[in-house]
């Protein structure tokens, strides 16, 4: 399988490269060739454990990884989960399921993809005897998963930009406690977005990129997308059969790119009904669902920080195919989105995605009602999910995050705090982190002086 760029101006790339170069030198982000028709298998795949179904679905895209070196990186990288059902459904009610994806190590959903990318990148730097230096920009949990994707292996620095006192304290800790010298959190003065810039910026510089042999880790390497597919798969092929052709996935939605992997894995065959993207304040993306207008605003911070973002970066994938595969559509798109921080579609033909917003009132409420109705604790952005649950629908809302990273907010909707073990032990380390400016030039900097 053969990798292309959106903006059509790379490539095609084997699928080992694009994971190593995550964004495509023309900017744009990588997709595959082709998507595979798994309509035919889906019966084979009904009673496949997580780490097996996997193999089954990556073996597919992953054609230059060895085989069983696949087989042994993905059973590595599920490993580390606390629950024995990977990612657990649990029936809330007769129409009403939460996928809980906060099992793995830093307790939200991007160890799915991260864990993956990190033993990836660990077995690309052993077969090519080379190094590598990771950044990524983070609103809070993709930094702390990538670095824990990354912790301690040889070879590899990870350099994770986030917003200084825009993300939540446990997540900062989950950063800055590691202990690990291949690590570094670099508290970024500014926004989410202002990081995400400076990110850009830094790998828009071809001959540093090279020099230090850059890779991105943040929502638009392409395992990020392919990893995060499989829980689809594995909770549709969990739902009760006769509920299965029913189903609307509910996505807690800030980049774009976990719904973005329900629905490339709908492409693929597998027959859902549909998407709800759930925003909180930030509603970019509520927005364009409802009208038609991808429209930048201001960032505003919530209460669902991970979800504070006004840039979807994996919208320009969904683009893609929105327009025809035509790569010269998407350069005039994300140009006039650069230039003017606005796009209409014309005709934004999004059939199978609905839409929700939540203000930071709303979350808590939904936090208590959820808490009294089910019994069920849960986090602030899967909070959101719940507004609006369709009545005619089988809704999967899926768990982004555990409520224990999140305790002030969970205390103050419903009276008492969730614990968990390995935050508690974070409380007792010390935070290393490094402030920097939102600019590129101090970022080469740094990594200049302390890369691998
Ligand atoms: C990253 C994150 C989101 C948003 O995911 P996207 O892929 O950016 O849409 C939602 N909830 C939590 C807890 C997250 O960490």
């Amino acid at each position: 399988m053969k990798y292309i760029s959106t903006r059509g101006q790379t490539g095609p790339v084997g699928f080992s490269e694009a994971v190593a170069i995550g964004l495509a030198p023309d900017g744009g982000l990588f997709l595959p060739e082709t998507l595979p028709d798994l309509s035919a298998d889906l019966v084979r795949f009904a009673g496949l454990g997580y780490a097996d179904l996997c193999h089954e679905f990556l073996r597919r895209f992953a054609t230059d990884v060895d085989a069983a070196a696949l087989k042994d990186i993905i059973v590595r990288s599920y490993r580390g989960f606390t629950h024995p059902g990977i990612a657990p459904l649990e029936q809330l009610g007769e129409n009403l399921f939460v996928l809980e994806l906060f099992h793995g190590p830093t307790l939200a959903f991007k160890d799915f993809a991260l864990q993956l990318l990190g033993n990836l990148y660990e077995h690309q730097c052993r077969v090519r005897g080379q190094t590598l230096n990771v950044l990524g920009a983070t609103s809070g949990d993709t930094g702390a998963a990538a670095i824990h994707g990354l912790l301690g292996k040889p070879g590899v620095a990870i350099f994770i930009l986030y917003p200084d006192g825009r993300v939540a304290p446990l997540q900062e800790r989950q950063m800055a406690c590691t202990g690990a010298a291949n690590v570094f959190a670099l508290a970024v003065d500014g926004t989410f977005d202002d990081a995400q810039a400076a990110l850009k910026e830094v790998f828009g510089d071809q001959a540093f990129r090279e020099k230090h042999r850059l890779s991105a880790v943040n929502s638009i390497n392409l395992v990020r997308v392919l990893a995060q597919c499989v829980y689809y798969l594995y909770a549709w092929l969990r739902l009760p059969k006769e509920k299965r052709l029913n189903v609307e996935f509910v996505v807690p939605t800030g980049n774009f790119g976990n719904v973005l992997a329900g629905w490339m894995l709908q492409q693929m065959g597998v027959p859902i009904r549909g998407f709800k993207v759930a925003t909180n304040r930030n509603d970019i993306l509520y927005r364009l669902f409802t009208t038609g207008e991808y429209r930048v605003t201001a960032v505003a911070p919530s209460l669902a920080p991970s979800m504070d973002i006004q840039v979807a970066s994996n919208f320009e994938r969904f683009l893609y195919y929105h327009a025809g595969r035509d790569p010269v559509h998407v350069r005039e798109v994300m140009q006039a989105i650069k230039d003017t921080g606005t796009y209409r579609f014309e005709h934004f033909d999004a059939d199978s995605f609905t839409a929700s917003r939540c203000t930071d009132a709303e979350i808590s409420s939904l936090i208590r009602h959820i808490y009294h109705k089910y019994g069920y604790v849960c986090d602030p952005h899967t909070a959101c999910g719940f507004k609006e649950i369709s009545r005619d629908r089988v809704s999967v809302v899926l768990a982004t995050a555990s409520p224990a990273k999140f305790p002030e907010v969970i205390r103050a909707a419903i009276g008492q705090e969730p614990i968990h073990s390995s935050l508690e032990a974070l409380k007792s380390r010390p935070v290393v982190k490094h402030p920097v400016r939102a600019a590129a030039t101090t970022i080469k900097a740094f990594i200049g002086q302390h890369g691998v």
